[in-house]
């Protein structure tokens, strides 16, 4: 039998326990002695939570394997102590088919260090010109339950109607990138005094807080699930908050570095004006909204926290700041700022984040096997997380195939030490297993 000793972890933030896992499940929890196992795993001040699941990550695979694949990505999902991550659709071929969406689920099977569930195209190509196969993607192998055209919005009001309408029938969600594209065209940074200052074309807030309202009211008006990219603005979370009040089915996702950073880093960084490092679709924003988007999550406006992970080579990085690649990686870092974020301000406990990062996302995404609580008898999807450790972000220690992070040079709390997928380590001891 294949057992596993997981000795003093303190289940999320509380006392210290010992978890026994046989088989890929957890077997027992309490005081369990001097109990054998074919692996003990000292967890003294160390932190159990259940496995992360990301509800948007850019695996690259198919199309853009030098700058990640299934592998990579998910070695970096492990190392960030994730289970489970949804892979968007904007690859190359786009996943609009079952064929695609199959494909990249039994990549996902064969070499995933976490599972990894497709996440299927809203239209055909990204092209928001027809509907995808979504009714063949949700009956796939994959069985896809989220379906977004993410990097770029579904703008037609009909299609995205009509969008949410189907998915009804198999309980799948639309998860909207929210962008008017006609209000930021050429835009390059969040409209406001820093753009100004570094003459940068401005991207406003209300690019996004528009597309969010017309998408509220559409989930309403046809009673369907809406969920809601990478939330950046103060007024993004009113809208939330109101479509939450009148009883609609709408979530929303907000990501590590929209509640970290703001607009001022492409003026000051400890790595220099105008790098492009800190270029990001949506745009960083200010301090009010990293207030209220902090506020939000703490409050559950906002239901859980999505990496955004978009890995892109050096080349489409390091070049002037209006030709650079929109995008930054985020699995290996989340943890670690929500820590700093959210946990080391007091708006959140380690309970609250298991809930934020693990719970809700597999509920969104309709993810069976995780964001389970840790008890007997669950899977033992499982990360152990020291919250003592603080250290400088090395972008050269990461297992993504890219390097563009944008905590470079800033410490940052906090390791994950062991993830365990369905009782198999995928790391130990900080490293892959
Ligand atoms: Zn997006």
């Amino acid at each position: 039998m294949n057992t596993i000793l997981i000795k003093g972890a303190a289940i999320l933030g509380g006392a210290p326990a010992d978890i026994l896992v046989k088989d890929g499940v957890i077997a027992e929890i309490g005081d369990l002695g001097a109990a054998s196992a074919g692996l003990t795993v000292d967890a003294d001040g160390l932190i159990a939570l259940p496995g992360l699941v990301d509800l948007h990550t850019h695996l690259r695979e198919p199309g853009r394997e030098d700058a990640e694949t299934v592998e990579t990505g998910t070695q970096a999902a492990a190392r960030g102590g994730y289970t489970a991550v949804h892979a968007m659709a904007n690859t190359s071929p786009v996943a609009d088919t079952a064929g695609v969406v199959e494909q990249v689920w039994r990549l996902g099977q064969e070499y995933g260090h976490c599972d990894v569930q497709p996440v299927g195209a809203v239209t055909s190509g990204l092209e928001g010109r027809h509907l995808a196969e979504l009714g063949a993607m949700a009956d796939s192998a994959a069985r896809v339950r989220v379906f977004s055209d993410d990097g770029k919005c579904v703008s037609d009001a009909l299609l995205m109607r009509r969008a949410l309408e189907y998915v009804k029938a198999f309980d799948g969600v639309v998860a909207q990138h929210a962008q008017e594209s006609r209000l930021t065209e050429g835009a390059q940074l969040n409209e406001g005094e820093v753009s100004g200052r570094l003459g940068l074309t401005g991207w406003p807030a209300v690019a996004e807080e528009a597309i969010i309202a017309r998408d509220c009211l559409l989930a309403a008006h046809v009673g369907s699930r809406l969920h809601v990219c990478h939330v950046s603005t103060a007024g993004s979370v009113e809208i939330i908050r109101w479509a939450k009040s009148k009883g609609w089915d709408v979530t929303a996702e907000v990501t590590p570095h929209h509640l970290l950073l703001t607009d001022s880093r492409a003026e000051r960084s400890p790595i220099g004006p105008y790098n492009p490092i800190y270029k990001v679709n949506p745009p960083l924003r200010t301090d009010e909204d990293v207030r209220v988007l902090r506020e939000a999550l703490a409050d559950g406006t906002i239901d859980c926290v999505a990496t955004d992970h978009a890995p892109h080579p050096v080349e489409d990085k390091e070049t002037e700041w209006s030709a650079a690649a929109m995008g930054m990686i985020g699995l290996e870092t989340a943890l670690s700022v929500v820590q700093e974020a959210m946990v080391e301000t007091g708006l959140l406990d380690w309970a609250a984040v298991a809930d934020r990062m693990s719970a809700r996302p597999a509920r969104i995404g309709r993810l069976p096997g995780h964001g389970l609580p840790l008890e007997a008898g669950a899977l033992a999807n499982i990360t152990l997380y020291d919250p003592s450790f603080r250290a400088l972000v090395d972008p050269s220690a990461m297992a993504s195939r890219s390097r563009n992070t944008p905590y470079e040079g800033m410490e940052l709390p906090g390791r994950v030490v062991a993830t365990f997928l369905r009782g198999r380590p995928t790391v130990l001891e900080g490293k892959l297993v």
